[in-house]
């Protein structure tokens, strides 16, 4: 019993932590080469920050990132 406490507790605490691991965002690809190289955090459209995983293509797009990457799509006509 304890023990389940204890690995809920760690699971709840690993989504608060984790959330923007959660989805794929939209970071700037100079940004991203740069993080590459340097292992620094990268910022995405919606202004999380965060060091890149190797492989975003699993999660769902992040819908903040999604929009703002179509209002600057419009805007850049
Ligand atoms: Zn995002």
């Amino acid at each position: 019993m304890n023990q389940r406490t204890i690995v809920q507790r760690r699971t709840e605490h690993h989504l608060d932590d984790g959330d923007h691991e959660r989805f794929a965002h939209y970071v700037d690809k100079a940004d991203m080469t740069r993080s590459a190289v340097t292992g620094d955090p990268v910022r995405a459209l919606c202004g999380k920050k965060w060091t890149p995983n190797r492989n975003p293509d699993r999660f769902p797009v992040c819908p903040e990132c999604k929009k703002i990457y179509e209002m600057l799509k419009e805007a850049g006509r």
